[in-house]
């Protein structure tokens, strides 16, 4: 099953992880982390150590409390378009 944070770059023909690009707020910026993935022979084996990594749980932790915070995209959106 591909995870719900990976998105692909076409331009790069690259997968990188979103929460880990908007949320990382550690040091690891070495492969999957940081540059994303393009090595398709390895792509299962680099995607698992990415999301078993430190770095991405950290960036989730992140990501959950950001929208603990707001209430979330949607919320914000909707509020914009009531108080409009
Ligand atoms: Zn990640």
């Amino acid at each position: 099953m591909i995870p719900s944070c990976l998105c692909f770059s076409h331009g790069k023909v690259t997968l990188y992880c979103f929460v880990f690009k908007l949320f990382n707020e550690s040091r690891d910026e070495e492969g999957f982390s940081a540059n994303g993935s393009s090595d398709w022979k390895n792509a299962y084996r680099s995607i698992h150590s990415h999301e078993i990594s430190a770095a991405h749980k950290n960036a989730l932790i992140s990501l959950s409390v950001r929208v603990k915070e707001t209430g979330g995209v949607d919320y914000i959106l909707a509020k914009q378009i009531y108080e409009e």
